[in-house]
């Protein structure tokens, strides 16, 4: 086999078979491709897409270049989530101990954040002494001893996803749709996942901008699952405005710790009991697919402290600070708080997530690229919602910042996210659409 020819083949738009794909994966992997025909490659996928086959084929050959954690003994079966990447998307601090509290255990690798979105290990860090950096060993024995953990990548999952990922960096081939839902799915079957719930967002603070683009990688992403065995559950979910209330950080840890006390805001708590849900029917605790029989236990394990507990104990096992728990008041808080109230009465018409995403970057919150150091304590809490009805002279948003002059800037650009109408708004949906692999 010849790596020329499998670039050419790609090129003309001829589909490649099992052995091409795991050849040049392969090859690649072992350094006897070169980047610059890897390059090649992926643009030739950009440009000519995948069969469902392929993509399937590709994303196995990711997945077994390198370690697959092996769960089963420590948790039998397996239910993994995966966001795209959202602003104020902090759901798995709340819907994992959801899910252990309802009797099903988790083990999660989570990842950082990068421009907007913002990563489940940056806001865990906000808790002085969360230790993301577990072994292999110290993780299985984590799960085991605790029903639950939430740490950083422990093994060499996926080698080259993260080979091919960093040349579509720099190819202009990050944005093809067989190569991200491979990208992700390669991730989660290395993980172990028997079951998968995929929170694929859409709108403007998301990777899919539309709702039929997401649909279509929800859906390559749900047929990769059928190929490999694995039960998968996607779901189309809304970014065009933040969701809850807090962006950041530390301030995101602060809402996700009143929502386990229940009194969350009402988009982030129907969000999460519907991907809980999910992920529980997934391990065999609802049978039905709109969760009706499993939404009463998610319901009680909210508002009777029990998944509070759980996050309790999955921060004292991480080595975190437990009174920053009890007491959030405790958590990393900014020098200058800004408060912005309404300067005239309405509907709110759009509440830009990306451009609310982007202040909060700006703040210090974010990564521009990877590497660079983050300030958990800064952020914005965003008061309402599209379709509220706000006063002249309500608080509207705080920004929460390290000097007067980032506070402005950040005031500015989140008050211009806000658009106004007369006349009543419907509010934005939650969910678009569920997909279901059975
Ligand atoms: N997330 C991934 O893991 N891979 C992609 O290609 C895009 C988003």
């Amino acid at each position: 086999m010849d790596a020329v020819e499998i670039i050419k083949k790609k090129r003309d738009g001829l589909a490649l078979t099992r052995n091409e794909i795991r050849f040049f994966v392969d090859g690649y992997c072992r350094d006897e491709i070169a980047d610059y025909q890897a390059a090649a490659w992926c643009m030739a996928v950009y440009l000519r897409g995948m069969t469902r086959e392929e993509t399937t084929e590709l994303t196995l050959a990711m997945a077994e270049s390198g370690e697959i954690l092996d769960l089963s003994e420590s948790i039998g079966t397996v239910i993994d989530k995966h966001s795209s990447g959202g602003v104020g998307d902090k759901t798995s601090l709340i819907v994992l101990p959801l899910v252990v509290a309802c009797g099903v255990p988790v083990a999660k690798m989570s990842g950082r954040g990068l421009g907007v979105t913002g990563g489940t290990l940056d806001k865990l860090e906000s808790i002085d002494g969360y230790n993301i950096n577990l072994t292999h060993d110290q993780f299985l024995e984590h799960v085991e001893k605790y029903g639950i953990v939430l740490a950083g990548q422990t093994a060499d999952l996926a080698p080259a996803d993260g080979k091919l990922y960093a040349l579509r960096d720099v190819t202009g081939t990050v944005s093809s749709k067989p190569l991200i839902a491979s990208s992700i799915m390669s991730k989660k079957i290395a993980g172990g996942a028997d079951g998968i719930v995929l929170d694929v967002k859409t709108g403007s603070g998301a990777f899919m901008e539309t709702i039929d683009n997401a649909r279509e990688l929800a859906n390559i992403m749900v047929d990769i699952g059928k190929g490999a065995h694995r039960r998968v559950t996607a779901l189309i979910s809304d970014m065009n405005q933040p969701l809850g209330r807090a962006v950041g950080n530390a301030v995101e840890v602060k809402e996700s710790i009143e929502t386990l006390q229940g009194n969350g805001p009402a988009d982030l708590v129907e969000h999460c009991i519907v991907v809980a849900g999910h992920m529980l029917r997934l391990a065999g605790k609802s049978h039905v697919q709109d969760l009706s029989d499993i939404r009463p236990l998610i319901e009680e394990k909210l508002n009777n402290g029990e998944a509070l507990d759980v996050f309790k104990r999955l921060v004292n096992a991480q080595g975190g600070n437990i009174d920053q728990v009890d007491n959030p008041g405790l958590l990393p808080q900014a020098s200058v708080i800004h408060e912005i109230k309404a300067n005239r009465s309405g509907y709110l018409s759009r509440i830009d997530a990306h451009e609310i995403g982007m202040a909060v970057l700006n703040l210090g919150a974010g990564r521009k690229k990877k590497g660079d150091p983050i300030d958990h304590a800064v952020g914005a809490i965003i008061n309402y919602e599209v379709g509220s009805q706000v006063m002249d002279g309500d608080l509207l948003f705080s920004v929460h910042a390290r000097s007067e002059e980032d506070a402005l800037q950040a005031e500015e650009r989140i008050l211009e996210a806000h658009s106004w109408s007369d006349a009543p708004v419907e509010p934005l949906p939650l969910f678009y659409d569920t997909i279901f692999s059975d």
